[in-house]
């Protein structure tokens, strides 16, 4: 079979890998779409994986092959599921911290979604894995792990019908985020990027206004707008300076949700008397629990989420590296990319 196998940020390669065999409580699918995540383009970007990992966890596909113990799934079953597993059972997970689970990160698809044909462990078809509704293409399925991790995050913070929020971001994340939101019945949502493009993208997306970053100060111009400022911020960047910006935004009681990885520079500085002085907090959040999938097949169902306005580019599992290039062409309008095997 083939997979789009990274060897270096300008080598991704399509080539023969072998076919993962199953065991007997795994099954194999067809991969039919993988989403292209912005973890995957950091990865690759960044070289922060080894030569030779095949990506993508974002996938959707058909169930082939069945091992003999399965009994959930049976051939041509359409199925769409995530990466990792937690153990249900150790000190995080009973905390409700699932994500840090140490079996978390140890359990993996094989060997990963950019691939033709790919292996689902025990864990992850016992806990892991879902049917896909009848009606829903394999590229709306492949939204189900994204939309599933705005939800996670959007768990870690008491959402109230009535607050503002903005939404630091306009990526694929940040416009989920907005759109879950949009569902809550918020007062506002505000998203801020520093493209136009993305900005314009997010009124389709449930943003009552948008700023753009480049152009304005936040601040400045939230106070000529006599703006009284957030009830939650959700940080949908990997730009950690924006955290002591959002902490200024926000209003008192208020809260700064961090979604991103903020690998590169990550200290900042934050006037810590707001924690005392005015109740502002922050929470962080990573990846998602098993418990969000269900919820997020709905909203895409449901059409919470437009996945039709979200997906702006197909293509074929071998363009993996024209795709990551497309997303760092700021002329170009993409959001969400969905890699096919067809
Ligand atoms: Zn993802
Ligand atoms: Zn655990």
């Amino acid at each position: 079979m083939k997979a789009s196998v990274f060897y270096g940020k300008d080598d991704i390669r399509f080539e023969e890998v072998d076919k993962p065999e199953i065991g007997t409580n795994e099954l194999l699918i067809q991969m039919k779409t993988c989403g292209l995540c912005g973890t995957d383009i950091h990865k690759v970007l960044e070289e922060s994986v080894p030569s030779g990992s095949v990506l993508g966890h974002e996938y959707a596909g058909e169930v082939i092959a069945v091992g003999e113990e399965v009994s959930d799934f049976a051939l041509g079953d359409r199925v769409t599921g995530g990466i990792h597993v937690p153990c249900f059972t150790c000190e995080q997970c009973s905390r409700g911290h699932y994500t840090l689970c140490p079996e978390f990160k140890k359990t993996n698809i094989d060997p990963g979604g950019f691939a033709e044909y790919v292996r689902i462990p025990e864990e992850h078809v016992k806990d892991l894995l879902y049917k896909i509704p009848e009606g829903m293409s394999y590229a709306e399925a492949s939204l189900t792990e994204p939309v599933a991790c705005c939800i996670h995050g959007q768990k870690a913070v008491d959402i109230h019908a009535g607050d503002s929020v903005l939404v630091m971001g306009a990526g694929p994340i940040g416009l989920i985020h907005s759109q879950l939101l949009k569902n809550k019945l918020v007062k506002e949502v505000v998203v801020t990027d520093v493209s136009d493009h993305r900005l314009n993208n997010a009124y389709d997306f449930g943003a009552d206004a948008t700023i753009n970053t480049a152009e304005h100060d936040l601040e400045t111009y939230l106070q000529e707008q006599n703006h009284p400022g957030f009830n939650i911020v959700i940080i949908a960047a990997g730009v950690s300076a924006l955290l002591s910006q959002a902490m200024n935004v926000l209003k008192r009681g208020g809260t700064v949700v961090c979604f991103s990885p903020f690998g590169v520079k990550p200290n900042v500085e934050i006037d810590a008397s707001m924690f005392f002085r005015d109740e502002k907090s922050i929470v962080g959040t990573y990846s998602v629990s098993p418990y969000e999938f269900e919820e997020a097949i709905l909203a895409i169902q449901q059409g919470v989420i437009d996945s039709e306005a979200l997906i702006t580019h197909q293509m074929p599992l071998s363009d993996l590296g024209e795709a990551i290039a497309l997303t760092q062409d700021k002329t170009e309008n993409v959001l969400k990319i969905v890699l096919e095997n067809k």
